[in-house]
């Protein structure tokens, strides 16, 4: 890239929002720091704007627009403070932003990340969870507004690498794919006994045995909804259909997913598992640059060892996969009941097979519709989440 990008981070203080932030320091020629967001870590966004001087930070409320300005105290009087979720739909369509970074956490990700796709930016992808909640419509936006969607998420990144340069969506046939591989690392309870499922603590279910990351993505990678997510973001984001995507366990986490060919190829994207790596891809592509990863040392590699994911120790994934299924309205509830279900075991409200429990609930209870509206999907979200809140609060 030859352009300096001008760089809008939503979610700059969690964990993708920090790693975006640690490879764009050593690239200051490339990339200028235009907003920052943050939701409840004021005072760590405040020390992202010390040092990185952005023209914008955007945080919930006033109160803590208020607090960030006296944590501030003039060390960035060129950072115009403002809150609101109005706000970060105007900073992610900036006329000024070139490129942005969807990484916050959840729904709430999805009208910033709407707006920004909807204002035709280059949209670096980590926020999954928009897409399992709007697909069609978000894609549709994508091409409608001249996007340029480029995949965060490290599997979704691999797929993207492997696929030839010119491949477009649902053009699945004439490229000779036969279909994607996507790889998960089973998490910290691939061999926990199944029985020990019903009491494991957040604070166990949060250590990943290969990655460091935000709460609800952990837990998500416990239980594997984050692969059931990521079955429904690599459907939508490569045009594919159910049956062209499969999961493989792959516990050293070290390719990232694959691409098979219908000549017997199969084609992998590896590295260390740091995501640094397709934070640098997207920030650079169709070009490279260092991204501070260290390079993989194949002579420590020890083994390679794939697994077919068990539907009884993960019935997350399957759920997903069946919701990928019976089309938006499922995926919109599944994506809802099972934030409030994370949320509520965060809380020790609920046990972590209690979050399937919700999950499975939810999708009884919401009927399959057609959702093809912004309006009926966030309806759809809020009274499947009305839905998961009743549960759980039987269940405590
Ligand atoms: P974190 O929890 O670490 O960070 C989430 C970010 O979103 C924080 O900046 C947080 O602010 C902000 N945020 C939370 N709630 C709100 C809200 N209601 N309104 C506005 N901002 C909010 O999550 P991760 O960085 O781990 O994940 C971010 C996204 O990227 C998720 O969708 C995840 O699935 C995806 N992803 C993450 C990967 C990873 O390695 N972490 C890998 C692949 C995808 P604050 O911290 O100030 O409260
Ligand atoms: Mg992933």
């Amino acid at each position: 890239m030859q352009v300096t990008q001008n760089l809008c981070i939503l979610g700059a203080t969690g964990s993708i929002g920090c790693n975006t932030l640690n490879v764009v320091a050593n690239h200051t020629d490339k990339f200028n720091v235009f907003a920052l967001t943050g939701n409840a870590q004021i005072s760590k966004l405040a020390e992202q704007i010390i040092q990185f001087q952005p023209s914008f930070a955007v945080v919930p409320t006033e109160r803590a627009a208020k607090a960030l300005k006296e944590l501030l105290n003039s060390q960035a009087n060129s950072t115009e403070i403002l809150f609101g979720k109005q706000a970060l739909c105007d900073i992610a369509s900036h006329e000024d932003v070139t490129t942005v970074m969807s990484a916050i956490v959840g729904a709430a990700g999805l009208m910033p990340t709407l707006a920004a796709v909807k204002s035709g930016k280059r949209v670096l992808l980590a926020n999954k969870e928009s897409l399992v909640m709007s697909g069609e419509l978000f894609i549709n936006a994508v091409s409608e507004h001249g996007a340029v969607l480029i995949p965060i998420d490290s599997e979704h990144n691999a797929i993207f690498q492997c696929l030839p340069h010119d491949f477009t969506y649902a053009d699945k046939a004439s490229s000779g794919i036969s279909h994607l591989l996507l790889t998960a690392s089973g998490g910290p309870f691939r061999t926990l006994p199944l029985n020990e499922f019903a009491s494991v603590t957040p604070a166990q279910a949060c250590a990943h045995p290969n990655w460091s990351m935000g709460q609800k993505i952990s837990i998500d990678s416990a239980s594997m909804m984050n692969k059931g997510l990521e079955f429904i973001e690599a459907k939508w984001l490569f045009g594919l259909n159910e049956d062209d995507i499969k999961v493989v366990i792959h516990p050293q986490s070290t390719i990232h997913s694959m691409v098979q060919y219908v000549d017997g190829s199969v084609l992998a994207q590896m590295g260390n598992p740091d995501m640094r790596t397709p934070i640098a891809h997207g920030l650079s592509y169709p070009e490279r640059m260092t991204s501070g990863v260290q390079p993989l040392d194949f002579s420590a590699l020890h083994n390679f060892s794939f697994e077919e994911p068990c539907s009884e120790r993960f019935p997350n994934l399957y759920l997903a996969m069946q919701a990928s299924r019976d089309g938006q309205s499922a995926t919109t509830a599944l994506n809802a009941a099972n934030e409030q279900a994370v949320e509520a075991f965060l809380q020790n409200k609920i046990n972590f097979l209690q979050i399937n429990h919700v999950n499975n609930e939810v999708l009884d209870k919401m009927p399959i519709q057609n959702l093809s509206s912004l309006e009926g999907i966030l309806a759809h979200d809020k009274h499947s989440r009305d839905i998961a809140n009743a549960v759980i609060q039987n269940l405590c």
